[in-house]
């Protein structure tokens, strides 16, 4: 599988959303370089701040199963759920919010790597590098 497959992934993720106050559904996949493809939605809570993005879970889950140096993409789509619950995607693709991007930063310092971020709109995907989105980033080896 490859990036097209996690795109799919992340899309139909979305559908398994928790998203009960913001009602914006997003599903993300984290591609690991054996082709497998591990997801994640998000998953809201009463008490607001505590909600999980999608990008986060999918990532702490590849983690849970020891795959977190096995990650070259994460693909997000997100958007007002149609019928199925789905993310009914605009032309302004849904992007990792400043937490998730720190999160995606630990994982490539990790791995040494700049990884790839898919994220869907309607007539397709952008696709962009970490270090595009957020540059001169804190990160482990400025604790090391
Ligand atoms: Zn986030």
């Amino acid at each position: 599988m490859g990036i097209k497959e996690a795109l799919e992934a992340a899309y139909d993720a979305s559908m398994h959303a928790y998203a009960p106050y913001s009602k914006y559904h997003v599903g993300a996949a984290v591609l690991l370089d054996d082709g497998s493809i591990i997801v994640g939605s998000n998953f809201e809570n009463a008490s607001y701040g505590l909600s999980l993005c999608a990008e986060a879970v999918a990532i702490a889950s590849a983690n849970s199963e020891s795959r977190l140096h096995n990650i070259i993409a994460i693909t997000i789509a997100g958007g007002k759920p149609d019928n199925d619950g789905r993310a009914m995607l605009t032309e302004i693709p849904c992007t990792p919010c400043g937490r998730c991007r720190q999160i995606i930063k630990e994982v490539s310092d990790v791995m040494d790597k700049d990884i790839a971020i898919y994220c869907l709109h309607q007539s397709g995907y952008r696709r962009y590098r970490l270090s595009e989105i957020l540059p001169d980033a804190f990160g482990p080896n400025n604790v090391a």
